[in-house]
């Protein structure tokens, strides 16, 4: 047998030897400056640490085998690259111990620089800068105090009060005016803190502080600041840290000395330009601290033109390689240009569109990577109404940001006042505990919407949502008396007339008004911008990456609406057909008195004669409909909700019967009302007579509903229009349930469409984990699907969907149960492994099933990913989230299934 020679794990690599593709592994900082090695440009020599190694640490709570002679053998030649040694009393090598992990994680972790000075080889550093004894002494303190602090806990605090002290005694306020024996003073104060709180001198030994500072930095991954900012930002907490040793170059040598940061293009706008600091004189952690003022890094065109140029080449030549806008930190070095760090930058939603679509002109991408490169959250931000000027208000309380936006106007309590205010001209916040089905034309007159209770999915964010209205829920801060016309928060009242700010995006609440900017993208997409013929940007850059989204999407989008206005704005956004039309805001309002009756019927004639008051009231509704969707799919959806959910609420019939009674009006109307809601009360509506168990339990409901629905569309088509109606029966848990409805509608279908050549789809809900679970039965009776995620949620989890988010997702979320609300974000293995097995076993019974999407998470970009993946036909979400669902249904291709029009 052949000897088996153990092979070390290479846990240190050196710059040369990574590159930008191994990020897991060298970390993000150590990634990019191997590339940058790689493309010969000056950065100083070093090596990265893994992340590997700092795992193998944290696991075991010691450097892995064979770690420490890795790191030897790297310095010794990063020694020989430099022709210096670390603690070399006469030349010394000092290096930098730096963080950086997979994802930037900005501040979070520790730093240690000048690592390698000691009492001997701060002599040697002074010779090496020309005799500059303040510079060494000054590095010397500096390393003893991040040390101290970072590696061995010392109290920052007792730094700065040293510091203070001999600033104080020289009787001034600045660091500059200390001279080199003022900081050797500092430095033996220093030691004598560390000494103090460590029980030990400050390490001599080079080897030794570097040691300990490595494992300095793999301890910081699990700092707290590190665990909460990484599960603020989804972040993996298993990647582990790299760490890299580089060796130190110095900003603060003299006037022809600095440091600086700068961006290839503007990450606030995506303008082409330089964007960046300079400052002379220093080190990268004074621009941090903010001691002087920066100056614009064109400046440096004037103060070192060679740096300035070559500098400039540089960020041109990373652009290209990069591909992207890239953010990068540099130091000159006595009139040496250094490049300590380039990255991919950050930048904001609107840069990242007019970026994408510069980098097409330029040719550097192609429209697939421009897709890649732009999200719809990024879209949906830019969709929405934003506040100017934000910092410099004070938020009163935080809410749930439920509808995203920016609105300020004048409180209002009812939906009443909010439709006469707003007839006024005015613009008005609606705010509520919690908003219901009586609140609409409130919610639709008013510009934002605020209440102290409900989560993303209660009635007031969900409407608003649909609305593209913006909307702070569960603001529980606040207390709202409706009565008394006021809320109060944080000890102050806020009276009807008085003016707010909410921000549907952060769910913060303003007193006052905040100004608010239109979207112009919204105008766009509304039509009113031409993007061949604005000069605009970021308009022309969201129609071209929208349009290829389209050419490479297999999804379609369509809308939930459930009026002509809605359906109207939806097809302007882009929609290919409503998808979900709740059919029960067509029952409040002024039919409020018919459904009523309705509920009332003590015989089969009362009950007839409702439905049949009701019947051209909903007819008209469907034409205005159809007219709006001609030729598009209009899926309408039986009535879901419990039919107590429109009468008034037991207790204030209870106290109007009381009070009428004791007027000694007549009250039979209301005691007839009082009764059926004791009589129809029910301890689970949301698992109680709803959808269709409705349609089972009173005669000639869904039928007055498929005739009204059959009549619309005989009528539009006899205009000259296209109605392609869909009906669909929610709540379906059994085939059986669906047969009996779907025989019934049939008949009246049959009757009614006759030869007029209208074809009406009769389908149904999956929205029962019992209807997923045996799909390949309800496939035999339905021609399409359509997954209510949001009660397959409610029931899947067994959440109920009007309560838990206020009232304990918080806790799920800090204990990492899950990262996203699955109201928000499709549970993939849970509720989509129903959807899933829905969309196969109901494909195969019946392979031509239409199969669509209609929950909230329809518009939700990861979840149309998940849908696009699963194979559906279609995803259905508010108008306002079409766009976004259009371009990450193009998206969800180009990543998924790779690209091909490279
Ligand atoms: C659903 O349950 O996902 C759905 C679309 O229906 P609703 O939200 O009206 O219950
Ligand atoms: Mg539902």
């Amino acid at each position: 047998m052949a000897a088996q020679e153990a092979v070390e794990h290479k846990y240190v690599y050196g710059f040369s030897e990574g590159n930008k593709e191994l990020k897991g592994l060298l970390g993000g900082k150590g990634a990019n400056l191997a590339e940058m090695t790689n493309l010969g440009l000056p950065v100083p020599p070093g090596f990265t640490i893994t992340t590997e190694a700092c795992k193998a640490y944290l696991a075991t709570g010691q450097e892995p085998d064979g770690l420490a002679g890795q790191i030897e053998a790297y310095l010794e030649s990063l020694e020989r690259g430099m022709g210096r040694r670390l603690g070399d009393p006469g030349d010394p090598l000092l290096v930098s111990v730096r963080s950086g992990a997979k994802f930037s994680m900005p501040g979070m972790m520790e730093t240690v620089l000048n690592v390698g000075l000691n009492d001997r080889s701060v002599v040697g550093l002074s010779a090496q800068a020309g005799g500059n004894d303040r510079f060494a002494w000054d590095s010397y303190r500096r390393l003893i105090q991040m040390f101290g602090k970072t590696v061995c806990e010392v109290p920052g605090e007792e730094f700065e009060h040293a510091l203070d002290e001999t600033k104080r005694a020289k009787g001034t306020q600045n660091d500059l005016d200390l001279d080199a024996d003022d900081l050797r003073g500092l430095v033996g104060a220093y030691k004598k803190i560390f000494a103090k709180h460590t029980g030990r001198e400050f390490p001599q030994a080079p080897r030794e502080q570097l040691d300990l500072a490595i494992r300095a930095v793999f301890e910081s991954w699990n700092a707290e600041r590190a665990v909460l900012y990484r599960r603020q930002e989804r972040i993996p907490a298993d990647l582990g840290t790299a760490v890299n040793v580089v060796a130190m170059v110095f900003g603060n040598l003299g006037p022809d000395s600095g440091t600086g940061v700068a961006f290839t293009r503007d990450p606030g706008s995506g303008a082409q330009g330089i964007y960046g600091d300079y400052l002379a004189n220093a080190q990268g952690e004074d621009v941090v601290a903010g001691i002087r003022n920066t100056v614009p890094l064109q400046e440096l065109e004037q103060l070192d033109k060679k740096s300035y140029d070559e500098l400039l080449g540089i960020m041109a030549r990373l652009e290209e390689h990069y591909r992207d806008l890239c953010d990068i930190e540099f130091t000159i070095e006595r009139g040496k240009l250094w490049m300590l760090q380039t990255r991919v930058g950050k930048r904001t939603a609107a840069a990242a569109f007019v970026i994408a679509g510069q980098l097409i002109d330029e040719g550097l991408i192609d429209l697939d990577e421009a897709l890649h490169r732009v999200n719809g959250a990024q879209l949906a931000q830019l969709m929405f109404p934003r506040f100017q000027l934000e910092h410099d208000f004070e938020p009163v309380a935080r809410g749930i940001g439920a509808s995203p936006g920016a609105a300020s106007g004048t409180v209002v309590f009812t939906s009443a006042r909010a439709v006469e205010l707003a007839g006024e001209g005015k613009s008005v916040i609606l705010v509520r505990r919690e908003t219901n089905p009586d609140d609409l034309n409130g919610m639709i007159a008013a510009q934002g919407i605020l209440t102290s209770r409900g989560g993303k999915t209660s009635h007031a964010a969900v409407v608003a949502r649909g609305m593209g209205k913006t909307c702070v829920s569960g603001a529980d801060a606040i207390e709202v008396n409706v009565p008394a016309k006021r809320f109060t928060v944080g000890g102050r009242t806020v009276t009807e007339g008085d003016v707010v700010s909410i921000d549907g995006t952060t769910g913060k609440v303003y007193l006052g008004e905040v100004p608010v900017m239109p979207s112009e993208v919204v105008q766009y997409f509304e039509g009113s911008l031409d993007p061949e013929h604005i000069d605009n940007a970021l308009v022309r850059a969201v129609h071209r990456i929208m349009t290829h989204a389209d050419t490479r999407r297999r999804l379609a989008v369509r809308t939930n609406a459930d009026t002509a206005a809605d359906a109207a704005r939806a097809r302007r956004f882009g929609a290919q057909g409503i998808g979900l039309c709740r059919t029960e805001h067509m029952f409040l309002g002024d039919r409020r008195e018919l459904v009523e009756r309705l509920i009332l019927a003590r015989s089969d004639t009362d009950r007839q004669s409702s439905l049949a008051a009701l019947l051209p009231l909903q007819r008209d509704d469907f034409v205005k409909i159809f007219r709006e969707m001609d030729g598009l799919p209009v899926t309408v959806r039986l009535i879901d909700p419990p039919l107590h959910e429109f009468l008034p609420p037991l207790e204030q019939l209870a106290v109007n019967v009381a009070v009428a009674q004791e007027r000694g009006e007549d009250v039979a109307k209301e005691e007839a009302l009082l009764a059926a809601v004791r009589r129809m009360h029910e301890e689970n509506p949301m698992l109680g007579l709803r959808g269709v168990r409705l349609g089972l339990v009173i005669p000639g409901l869904f039928a007055m509903q498929v005739r009204a629905i059959a009549e619309a569309a005989v009528r539009v088509t006899r205009e000259g229009a296209d109605a392609r109606p869909e009906i669909m029966v929610p709540l379906v848990g059994a085939v059986q349930e669906l047969e009996t409805v779907r025989a019934e509608a049939e008949k009246i279908i049959a009757e009614v469409v006759g030869d007029s050549g209208v074809e009406v789809l009769i389908g149904t809900m999956i929205e029962v984990p019992r209807a997923a679970l045996t799909a390949g039965q309800i496939a035999e009776a339905a021609q399409f699907f359509s997954f209510g995620t949001n009660d397959l949620t409610q029931m899947g989890w067994g959440f109920s969907r009007d309560d838990v988010e206020g009232a304990f997702f918080w806790r799920y979320l800090e204990l990492g149960i899950f990262g996203i609300s699955p109201f928000e974000s499709i549970d993939r293995d849970g509720v989509g492994r129903l959807v899933r097995i829905a969309a196969e076993e109901g494909r195969a019974a019946r392979p031509d099933l239409k199969l669509g999407v209609c929950g909230e998470h329809g518009g939700d970009p990861e979840s149309v990913h998940f849908f696009h993946e699963v194979g559906l036909d279609y995803v259905s979400c508010s108008p306002f989230r079409v766009p976004v669902a259009r371009l990450e249904a193009g998206r969800a291709v180009v990543e998924t299934d790779g690209s091909d029009s490279r």
